[in-house]
């Protein structure tokens, strides 16, 4: 096979070789989870072993972390209105987003649509903590949903703020980590998440692993969405994906010890990256380029160049990008988080999006820099063409 450059990890990051072994160490073991002889006690010991190392990653204890099958389903399971404190049993009514969360955040869970809320955002792709206020003023004891770092644009909201207001109006708060865990830091209780979504695949894990975390256990879903069997302590039923799990926290260990290195190996090239694209495509608009973003994203566009052109044109050259949000690709949507930010639909419509890991390399970079120039000259031949 020619060689490839990769660069979508925010839609999915290669299995870790770690991640890998130990996938398959625990596909040999024989035993279920809840037996109580020993082939069921070794598969229960994997479990815990990776309940403790996901917990680690956040700076959680392993009790108040749920394995899921998915950020998905984590997040589903989080977003009802059925959320207790050791404080409060009544039911929220409210549930409050900012308007760039991922889809199965903006889908509510089990929220009816007339109690949901949008927060906008600024040009700058961050929410605005002014009209939080003002909803959370309006909304008594909202549930709050806002995520650590946007999975287009790469842009970290400020969650520590958020978690203040949503806190002083009696609300909780819930925080999709699923793009930021193992770039950033990524601490429950620094945050001040109630709730935070974490996923197996996007941290080099297996796809179809997640796990929703809580900050303490005064807090309690008291409406699980898989009812049955006692697994994860009553929250989801289902013999437990031993293997996924296992693998999601050796994933975890590597995300946990490597993240400063691996975010400065990202940043790097990442800049050498958006320096190339700048010479190369001067007029080029870099979404989010003058926040905080995380080290690995880069979302850009460049008039007159629409999405599925470059993405087709790029994967032919070898280079794997993607136009938006991954998680709906293959469905060529205009993006919510452009719109929401208030970007033009004509420099939307060629939004490409180029996500690094750690395995990125200065060759990968040049080969898609190359890749890029070719398109740019085929495009301005056209245009030239077209103006003749
Ligand atoms: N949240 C964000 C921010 C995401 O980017 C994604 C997937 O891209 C998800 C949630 C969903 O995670 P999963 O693919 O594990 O369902």
């Amino acid at each position: 096979m020619p060689k490839r450059s990769y660069f979508d990890w925010n839609a999915t990051a290669p299995l870790r070789p770690e991640a890998r072994e130990a996938l398959e160490r625990a596909l040999s073991l024989a035993g279920n989870p809840s037996s109580v002889h020993a082939e069921g006690r070794a598969a229960r010991r994997l479990i815990e072993n990776a309940r403790e190392e996901v917990a680690s990653l956040v700076g959680a204890r392993p009790g108040d972390v749920f394995f899921t099958s998915s950020g998905t389903e984590a997040n589903m399971l989080a977003l009802t209105p059925a959320i207790e404190t050791a404080a409060e049993k009544r039911a929220r009514s409210r549930l409050l987003l900012s308007a760039i969360e991922h889809a199965s955040v903006r889908a509510g869970g089990r929220f009816p649509r007339e109690a949901i809320e949008e927060i906008p955002v600024g040009a700058d792709g961050r929410i605005e903590l002014s009209a939080l206020t003002e909803a959370v003023a309006k909304s008594p004891r909202p549930l709050v949903s806002v995520m650590l770092a946007n999975n287009e644009t790469g842009v970290l909201q400020p969650v520590a703020e958020a978690a203040a207001i949503v806190h002083a109006a009696g609300g909780l708060l819930h925080v999709d980590a699923v793009q930021a865990v193992g770039r950033i830091a990524c601490d429950i209780a620094t945050l001040g998440a109630d709730l935070l979504t974490l996923s197996g695949h996007k941290i080099g894990g297996p796809k179809g692993t997640g796990a929703l975390v809580r900050r303490t256990d005064d807090i309690h879903l008291a409406d699980p969405l898989i009812r049955g069997g006692g697994q994860e302590r009553g929250l989801r039923a289902g013999t437990e994906n031993v293997a996924g799990i296992a693998a999601f926290g050796a994933a975890a260990v590597l995300a946990r010890y490597d993240r400063d290195t691996e975010a400065s190996h990202m940043r790097s090239l990442r800049n050498l990256l958006e320096t190339g694209l700048r010479a190369i495509s001067p007029g080029a608009v870099i979404f989010g380029a003058d926040v905080d973003r995380l080290p690995n994203t880069t979302l850009f566009a460049v008039e007159g160049m629409t999405a599925e052109t470059a993405v087709i044109a790029l994967d032919l050259e070898g280079v794997a990008v993607s136009s938006g949000a991954a998680c709906s690709s293959g469905r060529v949507q205009p993006s919510h988080v452009l719109a929401a930010m208030g970007v033009s639909p004509v420099l939307t419509r060629g939004a490409v999006r180029l996500s690094l890991g750690s395995t990125t390399t200065e060759a990968d970079v040049e080969m898609f820099l190359n890749a890029w120039r070719k398109l740019i000259t085929a495009l301005s031949r056209e245009q030239r063409g077209i103006a003749a």
